[in-house]
Order: structure tokens, then sequence, then C-alpha cells
């Protein structure tokens, strides 16, 4: 009998620069893919124009947050510039248990936080076509101060630097490009032999 101890849901990581457009490429996952499971996470930060709270992330005091931490219910955590976020835990353990495909949108701590408790995620890492085209979306996007987007790029330098330790690198240029290559990589992942043995032994019996 092959061993199947295996055949649990697939955590994907996807990281990228602030202003890459990673929240672009996921929501065009979301619909050319509805079964992918995308994780929301608890922030402190301000919400921004447009944004939706239990959408985009929950959005939480500080309190709260710390609270939800020491209580163990956060999966990971960081601190990003000046503020918490953290990926909640019930909900990501019981989907992969369920056998989902999961996708979680964090940075690159949080990422190799991922990689060390879950030993077969895979991690996808997002990146811009240069600096200068980061920089412009940043801008482009009016929600940060001149100091903030200061900070997000040094951050985001600083995290381009951390790319070679992922599984995949995607180029956002054409954002649809950028969809199929992220598609492609879990399709392709969630057809591994390590992954497929419960159909493989399925498939076998009469
Ligand atoms: P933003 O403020 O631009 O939405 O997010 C800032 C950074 O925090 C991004 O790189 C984003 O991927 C990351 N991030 C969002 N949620 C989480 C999380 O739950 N854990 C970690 N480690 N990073 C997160």
């Amino acid at each position: 009998m092959i061993d199947d101890r295996k055949s649990e849901g697939m955590l994907v990581v996807l990281s990228a620069p602030s202003g890459c457009g990673k929240d672009t490429v996921l929501d065009g996952l979301g619909k050319k893919a509805g079964w992918i499971k995308r994780s929301i996470s608890l922030t402190t930060r301000n919400k921004r124009d447009g944004e939706k709270d239990g959408e985009d992330y929950y959005f939480v005091s500080r309190d709260y947050f710390l609270s939800r931490l020491d209580s163990g219910q956060i999966l990971e955590h960081t601190t990003y510039s000046g503020n918490f976020y953290g990926t909640p835990k019930s909900t990501v353990d019981e989907w992969l248990k369920n056998g989902e495909t999961v996708i979680l949108k964090i940075e690159v701590e949080g990422a190799g936080k991922i990689k060390e408790l879950y030993h077969d995620s895979i991690s996808i890492f997002l990146i811009p076509p240069s600096m200068k085209a980061l920089e412009e979306r940043l801008r482009c996007r009016m929600s940060e101060s001149e100091e903030e987007i200061q900070s997000r790029l040094t951050i985001a330098l600083n995290e381009m630097k951390n790319a070679v330790s992922y599984d995949f690198i995607v180029i956002n240029d054409d954002v649809d490009k950028a969809i199929d290559d992220v598609y492609s990589i879990i399709v392709s992942e969630g057809h591994r032999t390590s992954r497929s043995t419960r159909i493989l032994n399925e498939s076998m019996s009469f």
C-alpha cells in the first residue's frame, strides 16, 4: 500500500513587495479558480479606500490582535511598517484537514515561518518588472504618505533579496499572464506524486 499520509490539502504562500499588484493577481486567481481558499489575515493597520472588513483583512485593534496571539489563535504573524499582521490558525488548519488548497498572502518573514511549520507548502514570489514601476504603483495608489512610500520601497528591496529562497518567482508585468502563471504553478503542484497517493490508491482498487 502506498503511503497516503500526505493526501491532505496544499498550502500556498504568495509574497510580493507592497504595491506589486498581488491583490489584483489574487482577485483574478479567485475568479479563475474559486476552489482555492484565500485566508483573510488580521491587521491593526487602517483600512484603505475601497477595502472591506472581512474581505481584504479583519481590521482589528492592537489589544484584540494581542489577545488572539496570546491565546495561540494566530498561525504566524509579523510587524510591518509599525502594524501587526497575522494569519488565523483555526480556519487554515480546518481547510487543510478537509483537503482544500489554501493561499496565504504574507510577507517574507511569515513565509519562512510557514515553510518551517508546513514542509510541503509551496511559496511563490511575485516581482515587479522594476523598482521604478513599483514606486510608480505605490504613488498612484495615493494611500500612503511620502515617508510611508519610502519605508515600503526600502522593505520591498530587502524582501526581493529573499525571493531566491522561494520555490517559484512570477513577474507581474502583464497581470493576466501573472494570474495564469500562479494558477499553473498551483495546479501542477497539486499533481505532484507525493500529493496524489490517495487518488492513485483509489484508482488501483477494483
Ligand atoms: P499591506 O499593508 O500592503 O496590505 O500589507 C503589508 C504586507 O503584509 C504585505 O507584504 C502583506 O503580504 C503582508 N501580510 C498581510 N497579511 C499578513 C499576515 O497575516 N502575515 C504576514 N506575515 N504578513 C502579512
